[in-house]
C-alpha cells in the first residue's frame, strides 16, 4: 500500500487490514513515498517523519511491514519502479497494490501504467466521498483491478494536518504512537508554536 502517510491514519490502516483479509494476503508493505509528484506545491512532511509515523502505527501487526524503497530512491515517486524494486527484493512474489478510490479514479495518469498493471493486482477500496468505479478502467485486462467495499472511515490526512495545526485533536483519527510522535515532533503547527503534551 503506498501513500504519503502524512500522517497515516487509521483509515489507511482499516484498508490494509480488510485487503489482506479478503484477499488472504500474507503481508501488507506500507510505502510511504519519496517526493510525492502529484503533491508538489504543497509541503509535505520530511520522509523520515512519515517512515517513523508509518512505522510505529503498523509495528503491534505482524502481518504489517514499512519499505523504504521509495523515500531511499532519489527523485519522485512512481508506483511502476516502487513495483519493480518490490519484486526484485521478493523473487516470485505475488503482488497487490491497495488504493483508495480518489487514486484509483487517477490511475491511468500514473507514470508507466501500461507496465504497472502487468506487475500487480490493483485493489481499489471505497473512501467517503468517492465513487468506487471501474467502468474508466476498461482498457485494462480482466482480473488486474479489484474493488472491495469497507468499513466507512471519513478520515483523511489533510484533515489530521488541518487538525493538529488548529490545536484540535486528532486521538482515535490516528493510531496513539502517532498521536504522541506529531506532538513531539511538533509536526504540522504553525511556525514558531509548539506543544509537548499531545493533547
Ligand atoms: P492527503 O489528504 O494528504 O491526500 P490521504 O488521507 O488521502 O492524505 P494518502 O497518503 O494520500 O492519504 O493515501 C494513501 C492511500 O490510502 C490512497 O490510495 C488513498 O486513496 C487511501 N486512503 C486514504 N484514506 C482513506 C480512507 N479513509 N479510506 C480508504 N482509503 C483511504
Ligand atoms: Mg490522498
Amino acid at each position: 500500500m503506498g501513500g504519503t502517510f502524512d500522517p497515516i491514519h487509521h483509515g489507511h490502516l482499516v484498508a490494509a487490514s480488510e485487503v489482506a483479509h479478503r484477499f488472504d494476503l500474507d503481508d501488507v508493505v506500507f510505502v510511504p513515498t519519496g517526493e510525492p509528484w502529484q503533491k508538489q506545491g504543497r509541503t509535505v512532511s520530511p520522509a523520515e517523519d512519515r517512515y517513523l509515523m508509518t512505522v510505529i502505527a503498523t509495528a503491534s501487526n505482524p502481518r504489517f511491514s514499512v519499505s523504504r524503497v521509495d523515500i531511499d530512491r532519489r527523485g519522485p515517486t512512481f508506483t511502476v519502479d516502487t513495483l519493480r524494486d518490490l519484486l526484485r527484493q521478493n523473487p516470485g512474489t505475488e503482488l497487490f497494490f491497495i488504493t483508495g478510490a480518489d487514486a484509483l479514479e487517477k490511475i491511468l495518469t500514473w507514470r508507466g501504467w501500461e507496465e504497472m498493471f502487468g506487475l500487480a493486482t490493483f485493489v481499489g477500496v471505497s473512501r467517503p466521498g468517492f465513487e468506487l468505479s471501474d467502468t474508466h478502467l476498461a482498457e485494462i485486462g480482466d482480473g488486474r483491478v479489484h474493488l472491495l467495499e469497507i468499513p466507512a472511515l471519513a478520515i483523511s490526512s489533510t484533515e489530521c494536518r488541518r487538525r493538529a495545526a488548529e490545536d484540535v485533536p486528532v486521538w482515535y483519527l490516528v493510531p496513539d504512537g502517532v498521536v504522541q510522535y506529531i506532538a513531539k515532533r511538533n509536526l504540522y503547527r504553525p511556525e514558531g508554536s509548539t506543544r509537548l503534551d499531545g493533547t
